[in-house]
């Protein structure tokens, strides 16, 4: 008679599937992109239509956990959570215990008490959204963690480049100006590449890092590169991250003269993007900014949705985040 052997893994209860985080665009396969991309595009149909609230993510707790300034992406994920009728909570570092002196750890168990849902954290270093996922139960994103990932702010862009030109594959980008100091580059690198498109970063060589062709993109140190490009992104020069007495650049002034996006240095019909905050007249002329070609409206408009989309897929299925979740699970993250 066959032996029936009962495997002891067998008689253990199904584990509880690893909880999802948004960390990095590394934690996203093209498939979760284009699916975020899609229910972004499902909730804007939705709102043009119907009323501007969908009971979606009726008794979820979002909390925003703010220690860097932001307007765009903190009111966005504000407004977000509460279309899709879910409680918010926003708190600043200033004026709050951070202020204080408040270590981020006793701070994430402080707000873990209430059993949040989603935290979006903002902060300057690097690793921090890791550290409240470690020590809350909640599922988190990442809005931006120093120099290194924004991944909503790639994925708004991602959504307008495809809702303008209605594609992503195939298609040259150009991202010009201080991608050594910026999360947006490094996020906006990972995502294009990931989703087909050709990168191409021009900039001063300071201000591009030695070795980021490593991450699918191509370098140019000359800022008529970006001529060739379907579309210019330019980025901020981020002062408040420069070392104080490193010459990155002469002066702001000469940095305008020689790498500011211009309407002379663009062909017609080259749509223009920028994450904001925009400093007119230094990386980008105010008459580019203000020009049909800019997106950058847009990309706020398109903010809310996919934000909307990433809050969405993290509190119903997924699997946003599968990298991101596997190193919670090992005890890494
Ligand atoms: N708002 C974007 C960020 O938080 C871009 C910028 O600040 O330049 O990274």
């Amino acid at each position: 008679m066959a032996e029936i052997r009962v495997m002891r893994e067998d008689l253990l209860p199904p584990k509880e599937p690893p909880r999802r985080h948004l960390i990095s665009i590394g934690d996203l396969q093209r498939d979760d992109v284009e699916r975020l991309l899609g229910t972004a595009r499902n909730f804007e149909r939705s709102l043009e239509r119907e009323l501007k609230k969908l009971p979606t993510l009726r008794g979820k707790t979002v909390v925003n956990l703010f220690y860097e300034s932001s307007t765009r992406t903190s009111s966005s994920f504000e407004l977000a959570a509460k279309r899709l009728s879910a409680d918010t909570m926003s708190i600043k570092s200033t004026g709050s215990s951070v202020d204080k002196g408040e270590s981020l750890k006793d701070t994430a168990l402080t707000l873990g008490a209430y059993d949040p849902d989603v935290i979006v954290i903002r902060h300057p270093q690097i690793g921090a959204p890791q550290l409240v996922a470690r020590y809350t139960g909640a599922h988190i994103v990442n809005a931006g963690d120093g120099k290194h990932q924004h991944p909503t702010q790639a994925l708004l862009d991602l959504y307008t480049i495809k809702e303008e030109l209605g594609r992503i594959d195939g298609l040259h980008v150009a991202i010009v100006g201080d991608v050594l100091h910026s999360r947006v580059a490094r996020s906006n690198i990972q995502a294009l590449a990931l989703m087909g498109a050709r990168v191409t970063l021009v900039g001063p060589p300071p201000l591009i890092p030695r070795g980021i062709e490593a991450m699918g993109c191509e370098v140019s140190y000359e800022i008529d590169a970006i001529k060739a490009a379907d579309v210019v992104y330019v980025l901020r020069m981020q002062r408040e991250r420069m070392q104080e007495g490193a010459n990155y650049v002469p002066s702001l002034r000469e940095y305008a003269a020689r790498w500011g996006v211009t309407p002379e240095r663009l062909r017609p019909g080259q749509k223009v993007m920028h994450p904001g905050p925009m400093n007119r007249g230094v990386e980008i002329d105010p008459v580019v900014a203000d020009a049909a070609d800019a997106l950058i409206e847009q990309q706020v408009r398109s903010g809310l949705v996919v934000r909307m989309a990433v809050l969405y897929d993290l509190l119903t299925h997924g699997p946003a985040g599968v990298q991101a979740a596997a190193l919670h699970e090992i005890g890494a993250a």
